[in-house]
């Protein structure tokens, strides 16, 4: 199956090369640097791991950059030793946005091909960094051998930073047509960063209360690729927070996928938005392989283990989280007390849920046994999740925390960023930025992206086997009824445009 490829880096890594690479006196230069791959289902991303710089004497920069072999081979068995593959990088100290390959950079970099890959058993990733705007370009030479050797250009780089910064290859992956019914929206932040966001593939994962809401803002913002990831289906006590969601998709015991899908496309605004769905769980080895498409995505689950996979995820892979939730506190007489809200982005530079206090890993263990679910264990003392408690009226303040953090960390109003955690307070409508917090000792925030060398936290998950079969063994009558419904509703978003 041939695969679309990226590059990833964090921001560190980022300014490390351009320190290495944009020179004073303005002429050409290049470096090496290690990468780690990450395979998902349907793309395959370099994550870039350490620069090399060079030594005295490793390039000569007068006229088109040059290596020596000394050089090479040295990046090579360094990469070799730490399981990866290594990247050679360029400066077009002029150029601006995704550059065109010249014939002396593709010479150069076919030279090198088939040694980095003997050595490393890895493509060889290709880079260039624009100097007018340090914009990335990147390429994979994973297809052929010897003289045949070939490249395969990146769809996008991504730097994730304070803000996510994603440069695109515009041939594979163009800028969506504008439809004038994003007008409001693109005058708010312009039209360069509407073509950026519309463009990244984002991924919900979960679509209760909070992921409905979400996946619909984003396809109304827009977005022309988001895939909806969930194995339940709706059922009567959903009704109060699935807005959208009716006693007609209760009767025909409607995946909350299938629900989510079809509000969203109503409330799309892109030409041809596409909304995938997805019945795995993230804890699920495919499941998995589904996120690691995805430029950026929602953490909107309750269960611990979902939660603890996407909180590795986002620092082994460099896919940054956006995750949140809201705690209600009733006095034992049943009266609320207070709720607070949080949101915050994971991602490098930032403290995970862990160390946030929002997942508790000794809740892990029980959800992988499908024991956080089961009356059985729950009646015979043992703990329950807790986390179901929720107020109909509240749950889109959830979902708007996690949008805002979005917009921040997607176009940095006024040059900020993602602000870091953040808690509301329901009963003194306060609003608290909570400080970084990262333990000293925390085992999810490492200082290099492992991409597939992660440890493996996925396994068979009976909670999501569960809701499959459900679906699948509904009365034919009801699978009928789905069907037909699901046709009518596609017709209808198809002559909608
Ligand atoms: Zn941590």
């Amino acid at each position: 199956m041939s695969r679309e490829t990226s590059v990833a880096m964090t921001g560190a890594t980022h300014r490390a090369l351009r320190q290495l690479l944009l020179r004073g006196d303005g002429q050409e230069d290049l470096c090496f640097a290690t990468y780690r791959a990450s395979t998902g289902r349907a793309r395959r991303t370099a994550l870039l791991v350490q620069p090399i710089p060079p030594r005295p004497g490793d390039r000569d920069v007068h006229g088109n950059a040059t290596v020596t072999g000394d050089y090479v081979l040295r990046a090579a068995n360094e990469a070799r030793q730490m399981g990866g593959g290594v990247a050679l990088l360029h400066s077009h100290p002029a150029g601006s946005g995704w550059q065109p390959m010249s014939g002396p950079d593709r010479d150069a970099e076919r030279s090198y091909a088939n040694l980095a890959r003997e050595i490393t058993g890895l493509p060889l990733i290709g880079l260039t960094l624009a100097g007018r705007d340090q914009a990335w370009s990147a390429r994979h030479w994973d297809r052929g051998v010897g003289r045949e050797v070939e490249r395969t250009d990146c769809v996008n780089v991504r730097v994730v930073d304070d803000r996510l910064r994603v440069f695109w290859h515009d041939g594979l992956r163009p800028e969506p047509r504008d439809t004038g019914r994003q007008l409001r929206t693109v005058a708010a932040w312009g039209h360069g960063t509407q073509a950026d966001l519309t463009r990244r593939r984002v991924l919900v994962v979960g679509v209760g209360s909070v992921g409905l809401d979400v996946a619909v803002r984003l396809a109304a913002s827009g977005l022309t690729d988001v895939t909806i990831m969930d194995f339940d289906l709706v059922e009567e006590h959903n009704l109060d927070r699935l807005i959208g969601a009716g006693p007609r998709d209760v009767r025909l015991r409607l995946p909350k996928t299938h629900v989510a899908r079809r509000e969203a496309l109503r409330n799309a605004t892109a030409a041809d938005p596409r909304v995938r769905i997805s019945d795995r769980s993230v804890c699920e080895r495919d499941g998995l392989a589904v996120a690691l498409d995805h430029d950026l995505i929602f953490s909107c689950v309750d269960r611990p283990w979902a939660r603890a996979v996407l909180n590795s995820l986002a620092y082994t892979d460099l896919i940054p989280v956006i995750d949140g939730g809201i705690a209600i506190d009733t006095r034992e007489e049943g009266s609320m007390r207070n709720a607070t809200w949080r949101s915050h982005v994971v991602r490098p530079g930032r403290p995970c849920m862990v160390c946030t206090r929002q997942l508790d890993m000794s809740l892990v263990a029980l959800d992988t046994q499908g024991l956080l679910d089961d009356p059985a264990y729950i009646a015979g003392g043992g703990r329950a999740s807790g986390l179901r408690q929720n107020v109909a009226p509240l749950s889109v303040n959830v979902a708007a925390a996690l949008l805002a953090q979005y917009v921040s960390f997607s176009v940095a109003p006024g040059g900020f960023g993602d602000p870091g955690p953040l808690q509301y307070v329901l009963s003194t409508h306060e609003l608290h930025h909570l400080g970084p917090s990262s333990s000293p000792s925390c085992m999810y925030e490492p200082s290099e992206p492992v991409g597939d060398q992660r440890a493996d936290l996925t396994g068979k998950d009976p909670v999501a086997e569960r809701g499959r079969h459900r679906a699948r063994t509904s009365p034919l009558i009801l699978r009928l009824r789905r069907s037909i419904s699901g046709r009518l509703d596609e017709r209808h978003w198809r002559t909608a445009f």
